[in-house]
């Protein structure tokens, strides 16, 4: 059987992440292009929302380990969630996840290997330790739990502000996109669910377009928390993206640049790359925002050098890229 999310599922969800993993505030921006209202995962114990997804599913796992590949965020909340669980994790990254990542995995006492140059290598390796070691695997995003987790955010956005007409979501393996457009729409119908990726190595917004899962080449990305591929046996993320979004929009890694740049001087918040792809397509003018929007701020936990370069308007480096650094326009 096909498996799938329900909004029971959600709120089952919210009850066990109630006290640890909820309730984050969303707040109006200065930003005044826009009705803009920040939802603010970086305010999370973990500093991203994969914090939820994590707990949901680390919590309903038997086996005394548990194991999973990620771009960084997914491995924390997985680490996170299996101390407090007390279960071992292993965390399985490419060598494209940046190091402050890595170190803060390693701080919550998790097992970290890094492996190859793709999240493909990371997940041949956690497959590998579902069969040698006997670990429950938990995916970042094509996994029931995870997306219902996820899906509480959207729920405390409809709840708190029930008017709101339109939620811009980063978009990568699509945990995040399924679950809030579940529930989004589950609270208003006709509010508009938009995932917003960047233009290069974005898998979902291409597998969407190809209608069926498919591979891109991974490429650093100042929103390195969107690579990754979403999976060629995808059965649930896909799928429901496919259904819930409205659309999808892309912004380039400059706009990413400019994005966490006004983030930062205008609302003081500091948070990746991935955080801000929405903000981004609100400034180019991508998503036109008559109503009430809200983007979610999704993660913090980027590198600090790159972040003070971009904050100073100074070139970033991104493998065989280099964006050009600009001051912020004030
Ligand atoms: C994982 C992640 C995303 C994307 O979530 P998906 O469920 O993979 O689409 C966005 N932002 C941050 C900071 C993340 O860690």
């Amino acid at each position: 059987m096909q498996p799938s999310v329900t909004m029971n599922d959600v709120e089952a969800a919210a009850q066990r992440l109630r006290g640890r993993a909820d309730s984050t505030p969303l707040v109006p921006s200065l930003w005044a292009g826009a009705d803009l209202w920040l939802k603010l995962e970086i305010c999370q114990p973990i500093g991203a929302f994969k914090l939820r997804g994590a707990l949901n599913a680390v919590e309903a796992v038997e086996a005394d380990g548990v194991v999973c590949c990620s771009t960084g965020n997914h491995g924390r909340g997985v680490a996170w969630a299996a101390r407090a669980a007390g279960k071992r994790a292993v965390i399985c990254m490419s060598s494209l996840v940046p190091q402050a990542k890595v170190d803060g995995i390693r701080a919550l006492g998790a097992d970290v290997r890094i492996i190859g140059r793709s999240q493909d290598d990371a997940q041949a390796e956690a497959e590998r330790l579902v069969e040698a070691e006997g670990l429950a695997e938990i995916s970042p995003f094509d996994d029931p739990l995870v997306i219902a987790g996820q899906a509480t955010i959207g729920a405390e956005i409809m709840a708190k502000k029930p008017e709101t007409e339109t939620v811009l979501v980063p978009l990568s393996g699509g945990g995040l996109a399924a679950g809030t457009g579940l529930s989004v729409k589950a609270a208003n119908p006709k509010a508009r669910v938009i995932g917003v990726s960047m233009d290069r190595g974005a898998a979902m917004a291409e597998s969407l377009r190809a209608g069926r899962p498919v591979a891109v080449e991974e490429v650093p990305s100042l929103a390195d928390s969107l690579g990754g591929g979403i999976g060629m046996q995808n059965r649930l993320s896909f799928p429901m993206c496919r259904d819930f979004l409205d659309e999808v929009v892309h912004v380039s890694e400059e706009e990413v640049y400019a994005a966490m740049q006004e983030l930062f001087y205008t609302d003081r918040l500091v948070a990746e790359g991935a955080s801000v792809v929405g903000l981004a397509a609100l400034m180019t003018g991508k998503v036109d925002a008559k109503g009430p929007v809200a983007t979610i701020v999704t993660g913090r936990n980027m590198d600090m050098d790159q972040f003070t370069r971009v904050i100073t308007g100074r070139d970033v480096t991104l493998g065989d890229v280099t964006i050009k650094g600009r001051p912020h326009a004030a």
